[in-house]
């Protein structure tokens, strides 16, 4: 199993052109034992061709001259011997010279022991025919016993002729025999020929077949990934499937990398467009809502029909403070009253810097008694309160309650009518727009 892995990784990092070119190296490799066998043939052939023809037909054929001059030399001795004359020795002599030459001509043949044994018989020969020769010259003509004696040079050469024709009848085998082998071998390189064209040709082109299909199904899955990451909203978690380590991988790795840092550019922009819609929303120095925030919460619960209700609130004489202390301890002094007012109100109440010195608090779903109830109880911590630096202060508060067809400006208004009576009962007060309202003074 982890050689099968190692294979397909290996496969995988190829490039792709590579992967084309295991197609032929497999057949290669595949048909590379067969071809050795044909190999191996072809040199049997080659060899077997070489002894026939430089070998086999040329001592076959010496073998056939060689016993036609020794039947001429028999009929010649015959004749001879039946008219009584000398001549025949000369003639047969040079025909024996020539077969004797014959197979001198090879010296290094495969039949050397053959060839060997029929020079031997033709040493004999001579010896007996020296013998003959002698004894006819020595009679002077008037040998007698050249009968006995050609029988015996007829023996020898019987023993020769025997010689020449074994010598025929094996090389004439061996002939038949190399051009069975050559017709066998032929036989075997053109059928394994055929085998190992085909067992190339079908490795080959199958291996290609699977290269394309392996490589059409990657390029198939990156084109459906990245369709899918083109398609409907942008989704940064999505990246390309990694197919391969070959140059489609590579494409799908640079694209899954430029879209992490899509992705992270993406995050950045959104913590930045939430830090801004932050600062959009807050006021700056006291870190509550700003009017552009209040003013749409105002909206919103307008909009929704429901009781809620706005206290506005003034610092009392706050110019003072800065008069007094410099506009650095106004500004801490700001703060300070905004984490008052943070820390006393409830869940469902928003708080906002109106402008200046004045605060505004939304208390959404509240009746007219909770929210003047929470304005004094706000209005009490205020006063409890020891500022840096300025100590004691006080500030006055206008609640507004909204009625049916109130707006952000209506109630606005009414809080604010409110909040001037409040100043002008002498501040440090809560009073309730037009129709009620309670002080502490
Ligand atoms: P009262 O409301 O009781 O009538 O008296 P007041 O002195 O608070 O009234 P006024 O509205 O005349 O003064 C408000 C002062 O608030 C004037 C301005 O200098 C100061 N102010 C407004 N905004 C800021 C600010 O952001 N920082 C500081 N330090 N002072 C501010
Ligand atoms: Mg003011
Ligand atoms: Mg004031």
């Amino acid at each position: 199993m982890k050689k099968i892995k190692r294979i397909l990784f290996y496969y995988h990092s190829l490039s792709i052109l590579k992967k084309f070119l295991l197609a032929p190296l497999f057949g290669i490799i595949l048909v590379l034992p067969f071809y050795n066998f044909i190999f191996l043939s072809m040199l049997d052939m080659k060899h077997s061709v070489n002894s026939v023809n430089s070998e086999l037909i040329p001592l076959y054929e010496v073998s056939c001259d060689n016993i036609l001059l020794l039947e001429n030399i028999v009929s010649e001795i015959d004749s001879a011997v039946s008219s009584k004359e000398i001549e025949w020795i000369e003639t047969s002599n040079r025909h024996a010279e020539k077969i004797r030459k014959n197979l001198n001509n090879h010296p290094n043949s495969n039949y050397k022991e053959d060839i060997q044994e029929s020079i031997i018989a033709f040493d004999n020969y001579y010896e007996t025919i020296e013998k003959v020769s002698k004894k006819i010259i020595k009679s002077n003509h008037f040998y007698h016993d050249i009968e006995n004696d050609t029988k015996t040079l007829i023996q020898d050469y019987n023993k020769i002729s025997m010689l020449l024709k074994n010598l025929k009848s094996k090389t004439k085998d061996d002939i038949e025999k190399n051009i069975d082998s050559i017709y066998k071998n032929t036989n075997f390189v053109l059928l394994k020929g055929t085998y190992i064209f085909f067992i190339w040709f079908f490795t080959s082109t199958l291996i290609i077949y699977l290269v394309y299909k392996d490589i059409k199904y990657r390029i198939k899955r990156i084109v459906e990934d990245s369709k899918e990451i083109a398609r409907g909203d942008v989704d940064f978690e999505k990246r390309l499937c990694i197919v391969s380590y070959d140059e489609l991988g590579q494409i799908v790795r640079s694209l899954n990398i430029f879209i992490n840092k899509l992705h992270k550019k993406h995050e950045e922009l959104l913590e930045a467009k939430k830090e801004l819609d932050t600062l959009y929303i807050t006021d700056r120095l006291t870190n509550v809502y700003n009017r552009v925030k209040i003013d749409e919460i105002i909206d919103i619960a307008c909009k929704k029909k429901e009781t809620f209700s706005v206290i506005l609130i003034d610092i009392d004489h706050f110019k003072l403070v800065n008069d007094t202390h410099g506009h650095l301890i106004g500004d801490s002094i700001l703060k300070e009253f905004a984490t008052i007012l943070k820390d006393a109100a409830r869940d469902t109440d928003f708080i906002g810097r109106w402008g200046g010195e004045e605060f505004i608090v939304v208390c959404t779903q509240t009746s007219k008694e909770d929210a003047i109830s929470l304005a004094e109880h706000l209005r009490t911590k205020i006063q409890d309160f020891d500022f840096t630096k300025v100590g004691k202060k006080t500030a006055s508060f206008g609640v507004a309650v909204s009625r049916e067809n109130d707006d952000a400006e209506s109630i606005i208004d009414n809080a604010d009518k409110a909040l001037y009576r409040a100043k002008n009962g002498g501040r440090n007060g809560s009073v309730q727009d037009s129709v009620s309202a309670s002080s502490n003074s």
